[in-house]
């Protein structure tokens, strides 16, 4: 067998930008702060009430690599499936809490890793301050300050007339203010907008003026394609300021699917270990194959696979010999044949309908020495 060296790079991966500095705090388990990895949460979407139902789902986004969940509380039926839920959960549990006020002490009370609250909606929030602070510290529970571009609170709008980014930031300052009065700091905040530029913008100003941890979302993002591409974008743009700390990718689309988005945005800034990577090309002109098929033959085949490969799919000789090399594994197409390239040698030529097989023969095998070398600590499941 070919000896490769293989396993994670010895020094640690480049980052475009040190973390801005944060309080810290623990969300359960799951540290968020400048001193922890920037943590992907999602939503559920099911009724909270059915408990089983909402724990399928939540075993599902873990499984996609989801570190937090967030799920509904708007009736009472919701607030007594709490406790049971977060006691089940794998993943720290966090209410999302609007409208009433007693839900949010219903929250800490079943033991939820946190509470969101959003201040724009919740009646007479501020007077309310004292006594979620007391609850909270009593229960060790952090608060995510939630301020919502579509659920500003009144004053601010009065003030600046729209949702602008110094409305969105100092309402959630203003609110924050409200519990270190009460001397309450285990705060994380949030400015969510459904534009990418006023969403950063507010970002940016939230940095400059507070050191609580930050939760990155942008609000109503829209359509997968569409959600996608804002929130890269625009957590692209603060991440490279090192700006933000656990962050939530919005979409019109299951929530398991916002989990993926998360990681690859993320693992793309090497904010997050990488996992499986295709370099496939675009195909043009001089493509002597299918590319997308085989792009997706081989996606397919290796879907699931934990360990870090990076798998290059090239159609023709142009690139393809140079990205094969620089791959942990790859295919140079042309002429009806495939040249394997392992740790940038030719392995092997293969005829074209023998090129999916052949890299997904392998890539196992080079999965199964990272995982040996890795004392079989990694995970290696393909569908
Ligand atoms: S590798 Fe070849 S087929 Fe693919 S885009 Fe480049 S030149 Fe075109």
């Amino acid at each position: 067998m070919t000896q490769v060296a293989l396993g994670m790079p010895a020094t640690p991966p480049v980052t475009l930008a040190d973390r801005r500095k944060t309080r810290q705090l623990q969300v359960g388990p799951v540290g968020v702060g400048s001193d922890h990895p920037v943590s992907v949460q999602s939503m559920t979407t099911t009724v909270t009430a059915d408990v089983n139902a909402t724990l399928q789902q939540i075993a599902e986004l873990t499984a996609a690599g989801c570190d937090i969940v967030r799920v509904a509380c708007p009736s009472a039926d919701d607030a007594e499936a709490l406790p049971a839920i977060a006691r089940k959960s794998k993943i720290p549990v966090i209410a999302d809490i609007h409208f009433q006020p007693k839900y949010v002490f219903a929250a800490i009370e079943a033991g939820c890793a946190a509470v969101r609250v959003n201040p724009g909606n919740i009646k007479k929030f501020d007077d309310k301050v004292g006594e979620i602070a007391r609850a909270a510290k009593d229960h060790g529970t952090p608060i995510r300050i939630g301020v919502n571009a579509g659920s500003l609170d009144a004053r601010l709008m009065r003030k600046y007339g729209k949702a602008t980014p110094e409305a969105l930031a100092e309402s959630a300052l203003w609110e924050a203010s409200l519990f270190a009065e009460h001397d309450f700091h285990e705060l994380k905040i949030s400015v969510k907008h459904n534009d990418p530029v006023v969403m950063i913008r507010a970002y940016e100003i939230l940095a400059e003026q507070c050191d609580y941890p930050l939760h990155l979302g942008v609000t109503e993002a829209g359509p997968a394609f569409q959600g996608t591409v804002k929130s890269a974008v625009a957590f692209g743009a603060l991440l490279r300021q090192g700006i933000g700390d656990t962050i939530r990718v919005s979409l019109s689309a299951p929530p398991v699917e916002e989990v993926k988005v998360g990681a690859q945005i993320l693992q793309s800034l090497n904010l997050r270990p990488r996992k499986l990577e295709i370099v496939s090309c675009p195909s043009c002109g001089r493509a002597q194959v299918d590319v997308y098929k085989l792009a997706d033959e081989v996606t397919a085949g290796l879907e699931g696979m934990e360990v870090p490969l990076r798998v290059a799919v090239m159609g023709c000789v142009v690139n393809g010999p140079g990205e094969a090399r620089e791959a942990d594994l790859g295919v140079a197409s042309g002429n009806g044949k495939g040249q394997i390239f392992v740790k940038g040698e030719v392995v092997k030529t293969v005829p074209e309908s023998k090129i999916v097989e052949t890299l997904i023969e392998e890539a196992l095998s080079l999965a199964e020495t990272m995982d040996e070398q890795a004392g079989g600590s990694v995970t290696v499941v393909t569908g």
